[in-house]
């Protein structure tokens, strides 16, 4: 049997209670899969800070780093804002998991579940169905380039200045993501830049376009502005299956996709490095203001628990049960954040009830 080691960190506020749900689907996939998985629980974010007086302490991380993936619910709370310092922030504690694991690849998946087309703001025949996948360059661009800062200028007044700075290795590295994850999907891939007004999106373009030339020539590549992107996205968004972009237009348009697909509860992610374990993450943050009650929605845990059988244990028939058993779910029971007439309103574990029930029909 296949023993696969994963590092569970729960984290603050809403965390615990849907990573209590994940784990129920995990032991659904040990008892029907032929394979187990050897959990390690750790903390990170504030209760970490008060347990260890660091947000991520060595043997956490020393620990995650050893595993075959991470699956982590939230950190963060009003408890911890402005009454720590700022390197023992409870973000800081995940910021530091990125970067020592190198995850440069960031896919967040913007699907509609056909249950909750009519939660879009947009119109139900444009989004239901909806599936992309969006992969961000996650460890350079705008937000890491320098020169930065805030300056004064010599005649007065000030200027602030952060540098969009991309090697071609950065480039190839994160696009071969891009183009692997087309070949498991339908096989197209949309590369969005500023070419026409950026050298970075210039070097951008012409180095996905020799990288496609070279390995990629079956998927289907085009190129789209990013700000053309935007207008499409919300226009047809139907018409894409994977967008590749940097740092700062992915952080944008996936969240702008993201929306049109309904609640924050809702929504998975994976940030993949080269060869270590992966970090899967829901969206949301730690929902403080509805902690403790029940009331929280798994799914976005659950659906990033499926990205983790799928990109990291090679489990991809396991994930397409656990994501239609949510579908189904959603056909009769919701959570708050979710919530319309004609449904069954549930509390969390309600809702890993259901997701249960329709992985066990
Ligand atoms: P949030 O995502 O925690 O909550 C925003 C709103 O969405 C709240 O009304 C919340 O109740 C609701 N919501 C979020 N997840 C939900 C779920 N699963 N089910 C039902 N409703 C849900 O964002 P916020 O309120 O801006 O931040 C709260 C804390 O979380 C802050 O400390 C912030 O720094 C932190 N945060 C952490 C992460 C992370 O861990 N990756 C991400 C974002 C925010």
């Amino acid at each position: 049997m296949t023993t696969y080691n994963i590092t569970m960190l729960p984290g603050d506020g809403i965390g615990p209670e849907i990573m209590r749900e994940v784990k129920r689907v995990m032991a659904w996939v040990e008892e029907t899969h032929g394979v187990s998985f050897d959990v390690t629980d750790g903390l990170i974010g504030g209760c970490a800070y008060e347990a260890d007086g660091v947000p991520l302490s060595d043997e956490t991380l020393a620990t995650a780093k050893a595993s075959d993936a991470i699956l982590m619910g939230a950190v963060g709370g009003p408890q911890w804002d402005g009454q720590v310092p700022y390197d023992k922030r409870p973000e800081a504690g995940l910021l530091r998991l990125r970067k020592e694991l190198d995850l440069f690849a960031n896919l967040r998946p913007a699907m509609c579940f056909d249950a909750l087309a009519d939660a879009s703001s947009l119109k139900r025949e444009i989004v239901a169905g909806l599936d992309i996948l969006f992969v961000r360059e996650l460890a350079g661009g705008v937000y890491f380039g320098e020169p930065r800062g805030i300056e004064n200028l010599p005649g007065g007044g000030r200027v602030g200045i952060n540098t969009q700075r991309y090697t071609d290795a950065e480039i190839i590295r994160i696009s071969r993501v891009a183009f692997d994850m087309a070949r498991k999907r339908d096989g197209r891939v949309h590369s969005a830049e500023k070419a026409n007004v950026m050298e970075a999106g210039v070097l951008w373009r012409e180095e996905v376009t020799k990288l496609h030339a070279a390995e990629y020539a079956d998927v289907k590549l085009e190129h789209i502005l990013a700000d053309n992107c935007a207008m499409q996205l919300v226009k047809a968004p139907k018409q894409f299956d994977v967008i590749l972009t940097d740092n700062l237009f992915g952080d944008l348009l996936s969240d702008a996709a993201a929306m049109l697909t309904g609640s924050l509860g809702m929504l998975p992610s994976a940030s993949l490095g080269d060869g270590g374990p992966g970090l899967y993450e829901p969206v949301h943050g730690s929902a403080p203001d509805i902690a403790g009650e029940n009331l929280a929605n798994p799914i976005a845990a659950i659906l990033s628990f499926a990205m983790a059988l799928r990109y990291s244990l090679n489990m991809g028939d396991a994930a397409d049960q656990v994501e239609a058993a949510v579908s189904k779910a959603l056909d009769s029971v919701r959570t708050g954040d979710i919530y319309a007439d004609g449904f069954t309103r549930v509390g969390t574990d309600g809702m890993g009830d259901a997701i249960l029930t329709a992985l066990k029909h």
